[in-house]
């Protein structure tokens, strides 16, 4: 039984959740990737779970997701393991250099791991790596020894040159939130949450109730219409093994226990129209009542 649910803090864009997984389950991820975008404290722990699905003693080419728990996660989470390289400045310099890169990953490369089958390079700040430095690895890029990951971890994508970008898969994580911005994304998370829980308590009152902090608001609207469908996607693949990407589990659980496929399916629709229309700049009044209504219509169609 896996302990953990690879790639899906609901902080990633769900795109990106999706290419991750859907790579991983595979047994396919790309050798080199870039994670841009989204905070700091995200690129890193992104970086990780990469660092795990490469790994993994437990993942086997059946069941290629990373375990979380063996020797090998274990070192990689507490960021002990021999076969990760965070690449780093030494001496008196701040940021990386020629020489560091060389001493720290062109001279190892072709050597085997130490306790893993595969090794990882990580730049965790490639925002700062020179233009000579970024061109010291494209040849490298270009052909990766097979047991070889590189992450280069960045800010902003343009930070890096074209010539290295192209050779990069990307992975976006969003873009750097505020504080202010975490603050409407865990307003969003609650709405669509209170959402989730009256549909599937046939509380039509609380559905009324949930959709007040969204008032006068068109952008919170969109966003919660949009996470409401990432639970909806959820209730409807579970039990399936499918990576969950909403974060919100207990409501997804809920929806399912309440609703079948096909209403799961009318709350979707319902959801990606009041995304269009709030995208047409729909009248805000007239759109807050219809997102209220039009899921009360698909909770009294289940009486
Ligand atoms: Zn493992």
């Amino acid at each position: 039984m896996r302990q953990f649910s690879f790639f899906s803090d609901p902080h990633i864009p769900a795109d990106t959740r999706r290419a991750v997984n859907a790579a991983a389950a595979r047994g396919r991820l790309p050798q080199s990737v870039m994670l841009t975008g989204g905070a700091k404290a995200l690129r890193e722990a992104c970086a990780k779970e990469l660092c795990l699905a490469v790994l993994c003693a437990e993942a086997t080419p059946e069941d290629p997701l990373p375990c979380g728990v063996c020797h090998c996660c274990r070192k990689v989470l507490a960021g002990a393991h021999p076969d990760v390289t965070v690449v780093s400045p030494t001496g008196s310099r701040k940021t990386v250099g020629k020489a560091d890169v060389e001493q720290q990953v062109l001279e190892p490369l072709y050597k085997s791991p130490t306790e893993a089958d595969n090794k990882v390079y990580i730049f965790p700040d490639a925002d700062t790596l020179s233009p000579v430095v970024q061109n010291s690895l494209l040849k490298t890029l270009e052909e990766p020894p097979e047991d070889v990951m590189f992450l280069f971890l960045c800010e902003k994508r343009e930070s890096l040159l074209i010539t290295v970008i192209s050779r990069l898969t990307e992975y976006p994580l969003g873009s750097a939130p505020s504080a202010a911005g975490q603050e409407d994304d865990a307003a969003v998370t609650a709405v669509a949450r209170g959402l989730a829980e009256a549909l599937a308590k046939d509380n039509e009152f609380g559905l009324m109730m949930q959709t007040a902090p969204m008032a006068k608001n068109r952008a919170m609207m969109a966003k919660t219409a949009a996470r409401l469908t990432e639970i909806v996607r959820d209730a409807l693949v579970s039990g399936s093994g499918a990576a969950r990407l909403s974060g919100c589990d207990r409501e997804a659980a809920l929806l399912a226990m309440n609703y079948g496929a096909p209403s799961l399916l009318r709350i979707k629709e319902a959801m990606d129209r009041i995304i269009a229309d709030a995208a047409a700049n729909a009248n805000e009044n007239l759109l807050l009542t219809r997102f209220s209504s039009s899921l009360a219509v698909i909770l009294k169609e289940r009486r």
